[in-house]
């Protein structure tokens, strides 16, 4: 009878919401395709069809899909000891500790589950240097446009107003300033409750916004000169992407406090909050922790991505595919009506229309490849795999000219 009853309220569920996801919160708004299998650059669905995949899992599958050092990693590591609780001491994540200092040229690291507990870890150290400085009301500097993660803290750090409507009262502390602004910064300098700065060295999900050379290094200069903070939100740039291991590092300056999550794991959940000089002393036991982050499993694939990506020379890979990537784009899209731009550093780049064309991620899925739409349906993002051939490179340009021809024709 209980099997019955289950069934039917399966069945029922399936009908009235068109498919087998009606148990789940409607939190996306998902394309109708079940990925059941990936290898390197490619991805397959429930029917056996192969996709290109220029998107990895957004910016998280940087290695590609089942890399075999990972997966050995994986295997290895789960055979052995999954989980343990941080109350004791966990090998893999010391090492990983020092290996992300090494790579990062930060003093020590705390580890999460994702890129927004990264993040929640950075804001709580900007709280207790406030409090160290008598700051009472603290203020938090952050972009406009930017993404920082969804927990009320971080969506508070967001300066995506849509996605935050919904969500007042968010938490108070954090002044929104246009991105590549740095006089809007500049006029906080007065402002004796600012303590931090928190940014973005490309925006990813505003559409690959690029800022101008120096907008970082000018940043450094205030935040040196001011006491405050400098908070570099490396989850979507950081390790190897945009080729150099972080964003940040293409100015050649440090910042007080890094994030970084997606690519650190290949797909495995794990993310970083890593800390330099002053910030790095902030915490003490008791202040922070997680259960599940920093775990064994976690961190033993943190260190065989950072690792792979080091012995096969893959931060280099990065920037001579993506600007071969970025040619090709260049060359194949130009004479389209709509493209206005197509941009990009390393493998992290963004075809700008001029208009919207209608159900434009549909219609590249159709076509074999993914990729993201974003800005209002107008950028095209592309965030595809280290692993990626010569050969996929020009299929992703040929597929991305016929995509928008084709909309622009009304097809
Ligand atoms: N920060 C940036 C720059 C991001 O791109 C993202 C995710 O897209 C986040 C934070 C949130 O990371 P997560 O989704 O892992 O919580």
């Amino acid at each position: 009878m209980g099997i019955l009853k289950n069934l039917a309220r399966r069945l029922s569920r399936q009908s009235k919401f068109g498919s087998n996801e009606g148990a789940l919160m409607p939190a996306y708004a998902r394309l109708n395709t079940q990925f059941t299998k990936g290898q390197g650059s490619r991805l397959w669905d429930q029917n056996g069809r192969e996709y290109l995949d220029a998107l990895g899992g957004i910016a998280v599958c940087f290695l590609g899909h089942s890399h075999p050092k990972v997966n050995h990693a994986i295997s290895e590591q789960a055979s052995l000891l999954m989980h343990v609780s941080n109350l004791f001491e966990i090998p893999q994540q010391a090492e990983l500790g020092l290996r992300f200092c090494e790579i990062s040229g930060m003093d020590n690291a705390f580890f999460t589950n994702s890129g927004t507990e990264a993040n929640e870890a950075a804001i709580k150290l900007t709280r207790l240097y406030a409090k160290q400085k008598n700051v009472d009301a603290p203020i938090v500097i952050t972009a406009d446009g930017s993404f920082h993660g969804r927990s009320i803290g971080a969506l508070s750090a967001t300066g995506n107003l849509a996605i935050k409507e919904d969500f007042k009262p968010l938490l108070e502390g954090f002044e929104h300033v246009p991105y590549n602004d740095i006089e809007a910064i500049q006029a906080y300098a007065n402002n004796p409750n600012v303590v931090a700065i928190m940014i973005e060295p490309i925006q990813g999900e505003a559409g690959v916004i690029i800022p101008d050379k120096g907008y970082l290094k000018a940043i450094r200069k205030l935040c040196d000169k001011h006491g405050w903070l400098f908070i570099v939100d490396e989850i979507q740039t950081g390790i190897g992407r945009t080729g150099k291991w972080f964003g940040f590092q293409h100015e050649a300056i440090q910042p007080d406090i890094l994030t970084s999550a997606k690519a650190l794991g290949n797909g495995y959940p794990i993310g970083v909050c890593a800390a330099r000089g002053h910030a790095a002393k902030l915490l003490s036991p008791g202040g922070h922790g997680s259960t599940f982050g920093g775990n064994p499993l976690a961190c033993a694939v943190g260190l065989m991505v950072i690792n792979t990506v080091e012995e096969e020379a893959l931060v280099n890979k990065a920037e001579e595919l993506g600007s071969k990537l970025k040619q090709a784009l260049q060359q194949q899209l130009s004479k389209l009506k709509t493209v206005t731009q197509v941009r990009g550093k390393g493998l992290m780049l963004a075809v700008q229309l001029s208009h919207l064309h209608e159900g434009l991620a549909q219609k590249f899925l159709d076509a074999g490849l993914v990729v993201n739409i974003t800005g209002a349906g107008k950028i095209i993002r592309l965030l595809p795999s280290v692993i990626i051939t010569e050969q996929e490179i020009s299929q992703i340009a040929s597929i991305c000219h016929s995509v928008i021809e084709a909309a622009e024709n009304g097809a």
